[in-house]
């Protein structure tokens, strides 16, 4: 049985102060849904240390948005693994379609960053997922494996077990548009095999695989019914404490 885990990606939002104002209010407000449900919440780095000062004693975790392939050094604006584990921060998103393609990179760049989190024991939230015209042309299948091998190249049965893996269709994600529930579950079932095929069946039943895209309190109940779908990533709807509160009881009540 895997355990949902939804995740805020605040993006470029929430300095320090607005960060403890969110944390503050939602804290208030959770009552026991971690009993349900994992909860994690990435704020901009500078933010971080506030987040995870706030959280430490709380069942809710931080995560970063990104962290570097590289060691201390010369490497302006950038932040390395380290660095994070310094703030206490258990998670980092990497592969983000916005990281991807606003920023270019790679899935051998992403790799990197995925096999520099483990070496410090970070558990990566590893975003993949197809753009609309890859879709429209039979593609999807293929961008998914490719993402899929580059992106966890080298990594163990242990390190995937520490992953979380998240699917956001591009097209999907800030657009208002989501992936139909079936169309979300079928993206899941395929991602599940890959992950077999590379891990094994035992492992690939493990992972949990979250689903991003437009993701709101009015469809996270239907989209995390779904058997393979086992949480969100959500952007938009993580930024009000009303409207994440409102998705995660929806999400982890699936209508009951
Ligand atoms: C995201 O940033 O990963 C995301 C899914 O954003 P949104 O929920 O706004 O589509």
């Amino acid at each position: 049985m895997r355990k949902p885990i939804i995740a805020a990606n605040w993006k470029m939002n929430k300095g320090p102060s607005e960060t403890e104002d969110f944390l503050t209010s939602f804290l208030s407000k959770l009552g026991k849904a971690t009993d349900k449900c994992d909860i994690v919440v990435a704020p901009p780095f500078v933010s971080l240390p506030k987040a995870s000062q706030i959280l430490h004693s709380h069942d809710v975790s931080v995560a970063a948005q990104n962290v570097s392939q590289y060691d201390a050094g010369a490497y302006t604006g950038e932040v390395n693994v380290l660095m994070l584990r310094e703030l206490f921060v258990p998670y980092v998103i990497l592969g983000h379609s916005e990281r991807r393609s606003v920023f270019g990179e790679s899935d051998e760049v992403i790799n990197a960053k995925m096999l520099k989190a483990r070496e410090v024991n970070l558990k990566p939230i590893f975003c993949i997922g197809e753009t609309l015209e890859e879709r429209e042309s039979g593609q999807l299948e293929a961008v998914l494996k490719r993402q899929v091998n580059e992106g966890l190249k080298g990594f163990s049965e242990k390190d995937m077990l520490e992953t979380v893996v998240a699917y956001e269709p591009v097209w999907a994600i800030g657009t208002g548009v989501t992936a139909s529930p079936e169309q979300a579950q079928e993206a899941h079932a395929k991602v599940r095999v890959l992950l077999a095929e590379l891990f094994g069946g035992d492992v690939a039943d493990k992972v949990r695989i979250q689903y991003g895209g437009s993701v709101k309190p009015a469809n996270a109940a239907e989209l995390l019914s779904q058997p393979d779908i086992d949480g969100a990533l959500v952007g938009g709807a993580s930024l009000e404490v009303a409207s994440f509160l409102q998705l995660i009881e929806n999400g982890t009540n699936k209508g009951e």
